[in-house]
């Protein structure tokens, strides 16, 4: 083993995996309560952090049915503001009210088709770190960006942005590493093509503050029960942020197995 390698090895051995689902716009209350029943049944033997990231006008009803169980609560956004006249959007601090412990923030949904530039996504990872709430900050190119081969440039200047604005209190982010070619596609990253941009988030992350190895980096992008175990296995892939699968009690769980090892 490399000396780099036993250096990245022994910092994964410092994070806990996470394993977060993403339900985008789906649910109703009779199925959240059957999908989370069934997951809480199957989640004894977990030993990576699990959470759900629902849509707002469920997170009372899924606080509830989270209670007493390692199942931890998340939105899917948060307002870049904090508060006011700002006719349907979501403060930071009304998600805490409801015990919300992760925000996803830029996800590339929200970056299309709501128009969320980095500064903005920077902004509201901000708003959620200043009410007690990890955000979870979405990265990635999109095909066309990867085929002229502008990856690298394109997440190290989305990451760039939040470090920017958020300075010292970077190493309390989760980053979630999503080529947007992947989300909802089937078309997985490979182990090598996710762990290679990981790595370099994890470098750029180093540079910005003394304690990187605190800091989760997700994959996501069509991760599923038959591809889970081959991204966890890689050195900086600490866990999974998880759309599609995340909708099937036993595909999450599956998942959440692979990545309790
Ligand atoms: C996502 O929306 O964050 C995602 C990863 O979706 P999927 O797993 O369905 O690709």
């Amino acid at each position: 083993m490399s000396s780099t390698t036993k250096h990245l090895t022994k910092s994964k051995d410092m994070r806990q995996p996470l394993i977060v689902g993403n339900w985008k716009m789906n649910g109703s209350l009779a199925a959240n309560q059957d999908l989370l029943l069934a997951i809480k049944a199957g989640m004894d033997k977990a030993t990576c952090g699990v959470a759900v990231c629902v849509p707002g006008p469920y997170l009372q009803q899924v606080q509830q049915l989270c209670e007493g169980k390692a199942l931890l609560l998340g939105a899917q956004d948060v307002s870049a503001h904090e508060q006011g006249a700002f006719t349907g959007e979501v403060s930071a601090a009304m998600l805490r009210d409801f015990g919300v412990r992760f925000a996803i923030v830029g996800h590339s949904e929200r970056r299309q088709y709501h128009a969320e530039t980095d500064a903005v996504v920077a902004t509201k990872a901000q708003r959620a770190l200043s009410a007690g709430i990890t955000p979870i900050v979405c990265v990635g190119e999109t095909l066309a960006e990867r085929e002229a081969g502008q990856t690298h440039a394109v997440v190290k200047r989305q990451l760039a942005a939040v470090i920017h604005t958020n300075g010292h209190c970077i190493s309390e982010i989760v980053v979630a590493y999503e080529p947007v070619w992947a989300i909802g596609t089937g078309q997985t990253a490979s182990p090598e093509q996710a762990q290679e941009v990981h790595a370099l988030l994890r470098a750029q992350l180093s540079a910005a503050t003394a304690q990187p190895e605190r800091i989760a980096l997700l994959y996501g992008g069509s991760m599923n029960p038959s591809n889970a175990a081959s991204l966890l296995a890689q050195p900086d892939i600490d866990g999974g942020l998880i759309g599609g699968a995340a909708l099937k009690a036993a595909d999450f769980l599956t998942i959440v197995a692979a990545a309790s090892h």
